[in-house]
């Protein structure tokens, strides 16, 4: 069981949901093509990753990138009929990293096989606290960011999402039901990019909050 924070309390997380090629600028950097519905895949809940908590680098690949992601943590079981309707199941909002062995991927993905192992890996899913109040911006309006060693690598704002918050959530309930505690990474903006052990990231939202996690620099993988 893999428990998370909500508001300052405890949460089991269920499944993590993540999609792919949500921001019209990652498309470009990663010369994907725009996806006309949300791409969505998964990853075990055994990869959560909490706050503070160092990163061994793994060792079955050699370019290890950040994504960073806007992640909703759902509070309510059942199917969005539409989508106004799936708002009422977001149940908290954080900031996490969806790492991905980007090396692993590309030979994946070149040979159209599945890319779980560049994707769902142990540590892969980094996330912080959630929050159920978002104050007057909204779930359109979230901006974050993201700093490696203090530098500013990635800026977003679910604003500029292809899909967005509520559209995810009914593309996801059309496929599974929806349980409380299911988390959904929902995408990263450009400016992906490699880490290296002994690196510190750093996601912050000024609605959500400030999280940070190390590369450890040992082989502990
Ligand atoms: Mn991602």
């Amino acid at each position: 069981m893999m428990l998370v924070r909500l508001d300052g309390h405890s949460v089991e997380a269920r499944r993590v949901f993540c999609i792919g090629q949500n921001y019209a600028a990652h498309i470009t950097e990663m010369k994907s093509e725009t996806p006309d519905s949300p791409v969505i895949f998964s990853k075990p809940s055994t990869s959560l990753v909490l706050p503070g908590t160092k990163i061994p680098f793994p060792g079955h690949g050699n370019e290890l990138h950040y994504e960073a992601e806007v992640v909703v943590m759902v509070g309510t079981e059942g199917r969005p009929e539409h989508r106004d309707d799936a708002r009422r199941f977001v149940g908290g909002v954080s900031l996490g990293l969806d790492l991905t062995m980007r090396d692993l991927q590309k030979e994946l993905r070149a040979r159209g096989l599945p890319w779980e192992t560049a994707k769902a890996f142990d540590y892969s899913a980094p996330v912080g606290e959630f929050t159920s109040d978002l104050g007057e911006s909204g779930l359109a309006n979230i901006s974050f960011t993201l700093r490696v060693n203090g530098e500013v690598r990635q800026k977003g704002n679910t604003g500029r999402m292809i899909f967005d918050i509520p559209t995810i959530l009914l593309a996801i309930g059309r496929v599974w039901t929806l349980l409380p505690g299911d988390i959904v990474f929902t995408g990263t903006p450009e400016g992906v990019g490699a880490l290296s052990r002994g690196d510190r990231a750093v996601v912050e939202s000024p609605v959500i909050g400030k999280f940070e996690w190390e590369i450890a620099v040992g082989c502990e993988a």
